[in-house]
């Protein structure tokens, strides 16, 4: 096993995560099998009670694991899937070494952070490089690790420590480390500066640890002089510095690495040789399409919104993957749920209004997960617009229940209908908390990971955008349902449950089939978006939202029959398992995920 530690110098928010990802698609691209490890140097055990809106999303792994975003990337960036292991955080390692002190494993030593902590990090990072992640047997070929945060910060000393000592003990042709660093532009002169660069590898040769390659971000391509200046100070050969400038599109950095020889120095480092070039011809051709898009389609994003858009950066993603393979430029039209509300209305009728108007300029609607109260009514309006005038509707985890809570209100005619998350109280729950749930404890208890969903009417849209299976597997992050008790009285009304669980207890699509595309499900398909493999309810929405679900149904054999005209499905379900929960046919395709080998997307910040 090979490593190839990633840090972070002079300031936050340098785009670690990407550039990381980017080198490991990079050796992939050489051929070699990459796995990831993400170090996050906070006390909390995992993502799971971070606000994302702080934070960024928690990004749900098919186990369950609740973890940092960056973990996203890495699945997107490489097509793997990780283990909730695979994200290292203090609270995890100290809850180890912990544990195994009260069992009385340290006999009678004084338990110190090094070498006890450190030992536990090395072991930790040992074990799990070795978990298979691409589908493939046996451990990878190179493990990727991301030190979180900056060098010198206090949290990261016992990872810094545990991970200089693990650099020697694999030794160097083991081990390349790969300093992400600034090289700020003084504007007045234009002169790029290498002084933090320079004091940030100090702090680095320190603390222990020497970097291989520098990879600078700049507003521009490093000039010569200041390349010779970093390795005369830094000790780092010119060839083995990369520079990160700006670019459009995250897509570009796997190609600017490439273009600058990166993966050279990487596989000289690790003692691999000068493998075959890089493939990256899909990757590159991907870039460009994206990059042209031109022909908008506008999605309205009614959550709450702060201004920090990796609080839905899978979302996101999943948009953007599904818009590139519809040729379509992705626009997001943000509105804060609130916005849509009377109070709004009444108290300040310009950002009622501007709200309003986004959300009938938009092409689709989609509603995300959420949790709490806060702008619940703006988000069951946005859902009886997109219901009642015929506009695409994606309804994820709490989009899902606002969708279910609008329809027993309007339809059924049920005013109180609510989740009792909202209201315990309500005398009509249509979506209540699930028996298995606890209330006292947060971290760790919801329903969480992936789970199977069995389509219990054959032809309905989310069934032919899979791809015809009979079940799919999808990630799950909830501690609400939809009342199985109201689910004849909904169904009856016309919104069907085309979508459940084992049991055929639990709810996971509804749909509406007299409509254009109204679908909701209660687990997050963006969480296995990728490029080139759009999540198929995104491509769904994407693809009625810019008039082309009749191609996408089409060109997958499913020509869907007149949508406008009424029931375009018809309304008997077919049970695709028994009663008893055994399941009658399965046919044994996992999440037939729609792939038309085009999704990429534009990106504004890294
Ligand atoms: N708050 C809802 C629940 O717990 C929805 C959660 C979500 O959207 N992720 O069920």
């Amino acid at each position: 096993m090979k490593y190839v530690l990633v840090t972070g110098g002079v300031v936050s928010g340098l785009g670690k995560g990407v550039t990381a990802s980017s080198i490991g698609l990079l050796l992939k691209a050489c051929g070699l099998r990459v796995t990831s490890i993400k170090i996050d140097p906070y006390l909390n055990t995992d993502a799971g009670t971070m606000s994302p809106f702080e934070h960024g999303e928690v990004f749900v792994l098919d186990d369950g694991g609740e973890v940092d975003l960056d973990l996203g990337n890495y699945e997107r960036f490489l097509d793997i899937k990780l283990t909730r292991d695979n994200n290292i955080t203090t609270g995890k390692i100290y809850q180890s070494v912990i544990d195994k002190e009260r069992k009385g494993d340290y006999l009678g030593k004084t338990v110190q952070v090094v070498p006890h902590i450190t030992d536990a990090i090395q072991e930790w990072i040992e074990r799990v490089a070795k978990i298979p992640v691409d589908g493939q047997e046996g451990p990878a070929d190179v493990c990727v690790i991301e030190l979180g945060g900056t060098i010198g910060d206090i949290e990261s000393m016992p990872f810094i420590e545990a991970l200089g000592q693990f650099s020697y003990r694999v030794g160097p042709g083991n081990f390349c480390l790969i300093h992400v660093s600034l090289v700020p532009v003084i504007n007045v002169v234009g002169e790029q500066k290498t002084k933090p660069t320079q004091h940030s590898v100090r702090g680095l040769r320190g603390l222990g640890l020497t970097p291989n390659i520098l990879a600078c971000r700049s507003t521009n391509a490093l000039e010569e002089n200041v390349k010779a200046k970093l390795a005369q100070f830094c000790h780092v050969p010119a060839e083995n510095i990369v520079t990160l400038y700006d670019v459009p599109n995250i897509w570009h950095v796997p190609l600017l690495l490439r273009d600058q020889k990166a993966h050279e120095a990487i596989l000289k480092g690790l003692n691999l040789g000068v493998t075959r070039e890089p493939e990256l011809k899909e990757w590159t051709a991907r870039t460009i399409v994206s990059d042209k898009l031109h022909d908008p389609v506008r999605i309205a994003m009614v959550g709450k919104y702060t201004g920090l858009s990796d609080s839905y950066l899978s979302v996101l993603k999943a948009l953007l993957h599904a818009s590139v393979a519809c040729r379509r430029k992705l626009i997001v039209e943000w509105i804060a749920a609130c916005d849509l509300e009377d109070m709004t209305a009444e108290e300040t009728p310009d950002v009622y209004k501007a709200a309003w108007d986004c959300l009938k300029g938009a092409d689709g609607v989609l509603v995300p997960g959420g949790f709490g109260d806060r702008g619940v009514q703006g988000k069951i309006l946005a859902a009886k617009y997109a219901r009642e005038n015929n506009v695409p509707f994606l309804g994820i985890c709490m989009g899902m229940q606002i969708a279910v809570i609008e329809f027993a209100r309007s339809v059924l005619g049920l005013h109180d209908a609510n989740s009792t998350e909202f209201d315990p109280d309500t005398t009509n729950p249509c979506v209540i908390f699930m028996p298995e749930g606890s209330k006292t404890h947060m971290g760790g208890t919801m329903r969480l990971g992936s789970r199977r969903t069995y389509f219990n009417v054959a032809d309905c849209t989310s069934a032919k955008l899979y791809g015809n299976v009979s079940f799919i597997d999808e990630r799950h992050r909830h501690r609400y349902e939809v009342n199985p008790n109201m689910i004849l009285q909904l169904e009856n009304a016309g919104l069907l449950f085309v979508g459940r669980d084992e049991t055929s207890r639990r709810m996971e699509i509804v749909e509406l089939p007299d409509h254009p595309y109204f679908v909701g499900v209660q687990f997050h398909p963006e969480f296995k978006s990728r490029p080139g493999k759009p999540s198929a309810l995104f491509l769904g929405l994407i693809a009625a939202a810019c008039q082309q679900l009749e191609t996408v149904l089409h060109d997958k054999g499913h020509l869907r029959k007149s949508v406008t005209n009424g029931m375009a499905n018809g309304h008997s379900p077919v049970r695709a398992y028994k009663n008893d929960g055994t399941i009658k046919s399965s046919n044994g395709t996992v999440n037939g995920v729609y792939s038309n080998g085009n999704g990429i997307h534009l990106e504004r910040n890294w």
